[in-house]
């Protein structure tokens, strides 16, 4: 009776190490995935706006409706 207790209690132990060393293999997946999404994401927006990363502002033009950079003239302007 105790053999099978003791058998079960390790098989129990043993279950549970196997769940947490499997949820967090997934959590750190989880989280390698998202930095990498991140960075690319940060990537993206550098390559975007220029090496400088400051976001462009676009506004419609009142004339023609074209997107511009604010501050900057349209060409329907020339
Ligand atoms: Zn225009």
């Amino acid at each position: 009776m105790s053999l099978i207790f003791k058998f079960l209690l390790t098989a129990l132990v043993v279950l549970i190490v196997w769940w947490v060393v499997r949820f967090r293999g997934r959590m750190s997946g989880l989280k390698a995935a998202f930095k990498a999404a991140q960075k690319a994401a940060a990537t993206e927006a550098a390559r975007t706006t220029g090496t400088k990363g400051i976001p462009v502002t676009l506004v419609a033009c009142p004339k023609c409706g074209t997107f511009i950079a604010a501050g900057t003239a349209c060409t329907c302007t020339k």
